[in-house]
C-alpha cells in the first residue's frame, strides 16, 4: 500500500483507522451475515446505524433537542433551493454576505423565489478577504440570513458570526464543519455535503431548528420539504444507507480524538505551520488577508504560472497530490481538512522549502 498526502478540495482523505474500520466490515457487518450496503434501510441493524450516528453527531457537535438532524441526498447545492423553498414566502428577502462561487450559486437560487439583500460582498478583490458588515443594513424582515462559513475555493472563514437577532442565520458549513467548534445555537439552520470533513460524497448533512419545519412553499416537490424527512427520520425514502454509516465512523473517530475542540486545535497547528512558511516564503505568498485565513483551504501562488504548474507536478511525484488552485484563483491550493494528518503540512512545507531552494 502506498497512500498519498491527499490536498483535495473534495470529495478528499479520510481517516485511515475509519477506512481500515469500514472494511474489516465490509463483507460482514458485526453478525448481521451481509454488509451495510445489502442492508435494508428498514431493518434493526441499519436503524440501530442511523440512530448511534445521529447521537454520535448530536454529542460532538453539542446539539440540543431544538434541532433535528437530517441525513439527505443532493449536495449542498441542492440547499440553496431547498432553505428559500422552506424559508421563505413568495416575494420575500433574504440577507446574505456575498463570498465567492457558493453563494453566488445560493444568490441565484433564492432569486428563482424573492428577494436577495447583499449585505456586503467580496466581489471586488476575488473574494480575497471575508466583507465586513454593517448591522445597520440586515433587513428587519429578512426570511433569514446566509452565509458560507468557510469559503473553500478563495481559502476565506468567518470568524465572528454576524449577529442577526431573530432572522434565522443559515450557514453553508460544507468545507468546515467539525473542524472548528461552532455555538450551533446560533444558527436556524446548518448545512453541509460529507465529503469534505465527514465521509464520501451523497450525504448531505442538515442540522435545523424545528420551528423552521413546516412551512415549505406550496409549489415545494415534496422531497425539498424539510417536513417529509423529519416526519421519517430520514427514511421517507431509501437514505444513502452506506454513507451514513461512514459518517458514523468518521464522528466516532472525532470523538476518539478528544471531540471537535482537539480537532480544531491539530487543525490551527497545520494552518500555523503552512501559513507560517508562506508568510516568510521568498517564493510562495498566499492570497488571502491575514485575519480571514481559512484553517481547511489555503490558496497560494508563486506569480508564476510555469513555476505554479512544475511545483504541482514535482509535489505529485513525491506523493503529495491535488495541489492545483482551482481555476478562478490560479496557483495551488492546498486543503487540509480534518483527516489529513499533521505529517502532511509538514511534508508539505519541507517541499515547498527545497522546491524554493532551488528555485529561487
Ligand atoms: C463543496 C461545496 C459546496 C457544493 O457541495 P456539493 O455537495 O457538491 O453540492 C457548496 N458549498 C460549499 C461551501 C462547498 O465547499
Amino acid at each position: 500500500m502506498n497512500r498519498v498526502f491527499n490536498f483535495s478540495a473534495g470529495p478528499t482523505v479520510l481517516p485511515i483507522s475509519v477506512l481500515e474500520k469500514a472494511q474489516s466490515e465490509l463483507v460482514e457487518y458485526g453478525n448481521s451475515g451481509m454488509s451495510v450496503m445489502e442492508m435494508s434501510h428498514r431493518s434493526a441493524d441499519y436503524k440501530a446505524i442511523i440512530d448511534k450516528t445521529t447521537t454520535d453527531l448530536r454529542d460532538i457537535m453539542n446539539i440540543s433537542d431544538e434541532y433535528e438532524v437530517l441525513f439527505l441526498q443532493g449536495g449542498a447545492s441542492t440547499q440553496f433551493a431547498m432553505v428559500p423553498l422552506n424559508l421563505l414566502k413568495t416575494g420575500g428577502e433574504v440577507d446574505l454576505i456575498h463570498t465567492g462561487a457558493w453563494t453566488k450559486r445560493a444568490i441565484a437560487e433564492i432569486k428563482k423565489y424573492g428577494k436577495v439583500n447583499i449585505i456586503a460582498s467580496s466581489e471586488d478583490k476575488n473574494y480575497t478577504y471575508l466583507p465586513s458588515w454593517d448591522k445597520n443594513d440586515f433587513s428587519k424582515n429578512a426570511a433569514y440570513f446566509h452565509i458560507a462559513t468557510n469559503n473553500t475555493i478563495y481559502g476565506t472563514r468567518f470568524t465572528t458570526l454576524p449577529d442577526t437577532g431573530q432572522v434565522p442565520l443559515v450557514g453553508d458549513m460544507s468545507s468546515n464543519i467539525l473542524s472548528e467548534v461552532y455555538d450551533v445555537n446560533k444558527f436556524g439552520i446548518i448545512y453541509a455535503g460529507a465529503q469534505k470533513n465527514m465521509g464520501p460524497s451523497g450525504v448531505t448533512v442538515v442540522i435545523i431548528r424545528k420551528d423552521l419545519i413546516g412551512h415549505a412553499m406550496d409549489i415545494t416537490p415534496t422531497m425539498l420539504d424539510y417536513k417529509t424527512h423529519a416526519d421519517k427520520g430520514s427514511m421517507y425514502n431509501t437514505p444513502p444507507t452506506y454513507g451514513i454509516y461512514m459518517c458514523g465512523l468518521v464522528y466516532q473517530w472525532v470523538s476518539e480524538q478528544g471531540g471537535v475542540k482537539e480537532v480544531q486545535k491539530m487543525n490551527e497547528a497545520k494552518a500555523k505551520l503552512l501559513y507560517d512558511f508562506l508568510d516568510e516564503s521568498t517564493l510562495f505568498s498566499g492570497t488571502v488577508t491575514k485575519k480571514d485565513r481559512s484553517l481547511m483551504n489555503v490558496p497560494f501562488v508563486t506569480g508564476n504560472e510555469e513555476i505554479d504548474a512544475r511545483f504541482v507536478k514535482e509535489a505529485k511525484e513525491v506523493g503529495l497530490v491535488n495541489l492545483k488552485g482551482h481555476r478562478s484563483v490560479g496557483g495551488m491550493r492546498a486543503s487540509m481538512y480534518n483527516a489529513l494528518p499533521y505529517e502532511g503540512t509538514k511534508a508539505l512545507v519541507d517541499f515547498m522549502k527545497q522546491f524554493e531552494s532551488v528555485n529561487k
